[in-house]
């Protein structure tokens, strides 16, 4: 079977995936093996690549992931071959520290990641632990289901943290894979969206979408947010969210890593604003998300890639030149 594989870090655009023939895969006890049929590119994977999130190599990238159960390890009872399944980060928890018991497994220390623990889905087929796949709502086809699994649903963790209220005013900072889906969220709840982003094909796209307003991130759209979401990797854009925030406010960070953030004066937090960064996400909320997704219904809005051009994809991602979400299509 053939794989995309991580084998040196490097930036994206020297092309540091290799395509590579591998054996085909068997289930172990509680897992099971999936013929991959779309994996979503997401900035993690940009991140990884280039080594600003560590990772053991080699490593098949590829962490939302769409494909059909080809067989099942001893054990494994929910799931049967033939089954469309999908498979997001968050890979496996230690089940015994304090966040586990406590329904918080998205905070444990012990927690390790599909495609970047264990080998992920930049590839015709993988294996993943049967509690870590999820079986997905129909009406999805498998490129647009394929970024419900982690720009979707981190997404929904990041406008639930926010403490976005039904009719509130929102603001999204960055409009990428993960915006684009938040924004249909909340406008599913009654909210005004209000949208920053420095790209202006991305604030055209935001406004088609049904953003009341979208600008650069210096500019002010005239009113303060009840809460703001930020989807941007850079840290200068945390006091120009603050700055936008109504008193009591949340801004939630939805980031795995940023540039520096810059000093700024307490005048911005004061009023009882919080900034809170949004990690990884539990089973309960995956299992929310997804029936969310079907009841909206989302209409996630997809670039797609063959598997081979995944350097492409991820430079793309990469420069935010992609409109929606980047997909790899694998099978059809
Ligand atoms: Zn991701
Ligand atoms: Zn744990």
């Amino acid at each position: 079977m053939r794989a995309m594989v991580l084998e040196r870090t490097a930036p994206v655009e020297d092309e540091p995936l290799e395509a590579r023939d591998r054996s085909e895969l068997r289930p172990e006890i509680g897992e099971v093996s999936i013929a991959v049929e779309a994996c979503g590119v997401c900035r993690t994977d940009v991140h990884l690549a280039e080594g600003e999130v560590s990772t053991p190599l080699p490593v098949v990238p590829g962490h939302q992931v769409v494909g059909r159960v080809l067989e099942r390890g001893g054990g494994v009872e929910s799931l049967r071959p033939g089954d469309v399944v999908g498979v997001g980060w968050v890979s496996a928890t230690c089940g015994r520290c304090a966040f586990c018991v406590s329904g918080r497994e998205n905070l444990c220390r012990r927690a390790r990641f599909t495609g970047r623990d264990r080998d992920g889905g930049y590839a015709e087929q993988m294996t993943a632990p049967e509690r870590a796949v999820y079986r997905l709502p129909p009406g999805f086809p498998a490129a647009k289901a394929a970024p419900l699994l982690c720009a979707g649903v981190i997404g929904y963790r990041t406008f639930k943290l926010s403490g976005i209220e039904s009719g509130g005013k929102l603001g999204l900072f960055g409009f990428g894979a993960s915006a684009h889906l938040v924004l249909q969220i909340a406008r599913h709840a009654g909210c005004d969206v209000f949208v920053f982003t420095r790209t202006p094909a991305h604030r055209e796209h935001a406004l088609e979408m049904g953003a009341v307003w979208a600008g650069g991130s210096e500019d002010d759209p005239g009113i303060l947010l009840d809460a703001a979401a930020s989807f941007a990797p850079a840290g200068a854009v945390i006091p120009q969210a603050l700055r936008r925030l109504e008193r009591g406010g949340t801004l939630a960070v939805n980031a795995i890593h940023m540039t520096p953030i810059p000093s700024f004066d307490f005048e911005l937090l004061s009023g009882e604003r919080a900034v809170r960064s949004v990690t990884n996400f539990t089973r309960q909320d995956a299992l929310e998300f997804l029936d969310l997704a079907a009841r909206i219904p989302l209409e996630p809005e997809t670039h797609e890639f063959p598997l081979r051009a995944a350097n492409e994809a991820l430079s793309k991602v990469k420069r935010g030149q992609v409109r929606g979400a980047a997909v790899l299509v694998i099978r059809n």
